[in-house]
């Protein structure tokens, strides 16, 4: 037997998850010069692109075209896509341990953080993940329900995700109607009675998480203002200090643009978007039917760690907010995949750059690797993983040079020889009308992962598959000049490909 990763004898690789950090590993791997490598992408939905589909603002088309690129490597003869596939339900650690060289697992963060806080399981408080995956036509969000009857949402958490939710809620129906947001989003969205959002940071402006473009961008809504209060976009002595040691260009700007909305004041539009800095949640209150009404806010002051970062201390002013609806988006977090070691408190798979530890020996798992959020946390925007994944292929490679990988048993199954040798069969067990022997061996004559996969779930969806629903979002889209109508639900998926 040759070496793997030669023509006769191709690498074969398995990763699990579809998204960005997916795909670039798949690329990676792809353009190694004298390997041969053969990728089977597995995804618990039908859709492919993991939080580019699910996640990516839907009024951010420009960042979600960078699936064009995933198209292109998807089209690469030795990549199969195998959707609808569970990891750990479908198809185990064992199976894929018996079928390929190496398993990545790109998973991605599909949870959230939670605030710690008491009430903060009352009706009406919600983690932004699931809002975000709802708007966004999810399969598993899209039963959920938002009482956007409510005048006044708090947001906590000044990230990009926390942004992002404040922006939608602010957009007019009109710029709603531009979207590929859920159909059912649209509509509750256009008739949504939200006036204030409320954007809650617990430290200040020059520590503020999102970035410059999604800040500029709710300065410059249809029908909302942003609003910032000036003695809360001064900035302490202890940031102006860190602002000038590190002279970051971009915080500079994204401080002048916010001290710009404070000295523009609140303006005259419906909605108003406040910003808010230096205040943390500590309570919510319910309104006595268990539904949430009130957050209780204390005042925070900026102090210097020992570890040299610039944390928010409590002082003892406290204010209240009436708000009638909650979303926390202080983080998403990775969620462990069976049989696969976990670091709990940092939430990702327990790994050395991208290598998978055993939890006890802390040596490598042959064969396993892992890239993304769910390797690094939640951190970085979609191009931040090409370079983890980079990181990670840079090991699996080292790792196939020194002979350190799995030993699957059937990875040459589907050898040219024992292809002809089944087909024999075939002929003879069609020749004797022995159908049903002819169909299992009809199955053997597949590639082994495909025939794993349609007898552990014949309703897989292959890359051609999800390409013929593409091409149906988009021309449904074209009728109401959107840019696609998504499915939101699996049956809907296999109904609309024909099954
Ligand atoms: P993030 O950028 O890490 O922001 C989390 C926010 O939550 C921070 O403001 C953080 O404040 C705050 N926070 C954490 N714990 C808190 C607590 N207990 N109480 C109050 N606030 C708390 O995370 P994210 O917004 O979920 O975004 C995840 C990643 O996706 C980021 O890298 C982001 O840039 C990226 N993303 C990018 C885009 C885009 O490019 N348009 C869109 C969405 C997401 P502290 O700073 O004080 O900890």
């Amino acid at each position: 037997m040759t070496q793997p990763g030669t023509e006769p004898n191709p690498l074969r690789v398995a990763i699990v998850g579809s998204g960005p950090a997916a795909f670039y590993a798949a690329d990676h791997l792809f353009k190694q010069p004298g390997l041969t490598a053969e990728v089977d992408m597995f995804d618990r939905l039908p859709t492919p692109f993991g939080l580019v589909r699910g996640g990516v603002a839907p009024d951010h088309q420009k960042i979600k075209s960078v699936t064009k690129s995933y198209d292109q490597i998807a089209a690469n003869p030795h990549f199969r896509f195998f959707g609808n596939v569970e990891f750990g339900k479908h198809v185990t650690l064992s199976d894929l341990r018996g079928h390929y060289h190496q398993i990545l697992y790109a998973t991605g963060a599909q949870t959230d953080r939670r605030m710690g806080i008491p009430g903060e399981d009352l009706e009406g408080s919600h983690p932004a993940t699931e809002f975000v995956a709802w708007y966004n036509g999810h399969p598993d969000y899209h039963g959920l329900k938002f009482d956007l009857s409510q005048e006044r949402v708090a947001v906590v958490g000044i990230g990009n995700v926390a942004i992002d939710v404040a922006r939608i809620l602010c957009l007019t129906p009109e710029e709603l109607a531009k979207t590929d947001m859920a159909d059912y989003a649209l509509e509750a969205l256009s008739k949504s009675k939200v006036k204030e959002v409320y954007l809650l940071g617990r430290r200040g402006p020059a520590q503020a998480a999102f970035t410059n473009p999604e800040v500029k961008e709710v300065g410059e809504l249809a029908d909302a203002d942003a609003v910032v209060r000036p003695e809360e976009a001064e900035l302490d002595d202890l940031s102006r200090a860190e602002l000038q040691k590190i002279n970051d260009r971009a915080t500079v700007k994204k401080v002048e643009i916010l001290q710009g909305y404070a000295r523009r004041g609140p303006g005259g539009k419906t909605r108003k978007l406040f910003i808010r800095f230096l205040v943390s949640p500590t309570e919510l209150t319910g309104d006595g039917n268990g539904r949430v009404s009130k957050m209780r806010l204390v005042k925070n002051v900026l102090v210097a760690t020992d570890s040299g970062t610039i944390s928010p201390k409590a002082t003892d002013q406290f204010e209240e907010l009436p708000v009638g609806l909650v979303f926390r988006s202080v983080g998403y977090r990775g969620v462990p995949l069976p049989e696969v070691p976990f670091h709990e408190r940092w939430g990702v798979i327990l790994n050395e750059t991208g290598r998978v530890l055993d939890p006890d020996s802390k040596q490598h798992r042959v064969g396993e690797y892992t890239s993304g959020w769910i390797k690094r946390g939640p951190s970085g925007v979609i191009g931040t993983n090409k370079q983890d994944s980079v990181e990670t292929v840079a090991c699996m490679l080292e790792d196939l040079a020194k002979g350190s990988i799995l030993q699957p048993a059937r990875a040459d199954a589907a050898s040219a020889g024992a292809r002809d040798a089944i087909a024999i069969i075939v002929d003879f067990e069609l020749a004797q009308r022995n159908l049903a022997a002819a169909r299992s061996y009809l199955h053997a004559l597949e590639e082994p992962p495909e025939a794993l996969a349609r007898a552990r779930q014949p309703q897989y969806f292959s890359y051609a598959d999800w390409l013929k629903l593409d091409a149906l979002e988009i021309e449904k889209g074209k009728a109401s000049g959107r840019p696609r109508v998504k499915f939101t639900c699996v049956a809907e998926m296999l109904k609309a490909i024909g099954r």
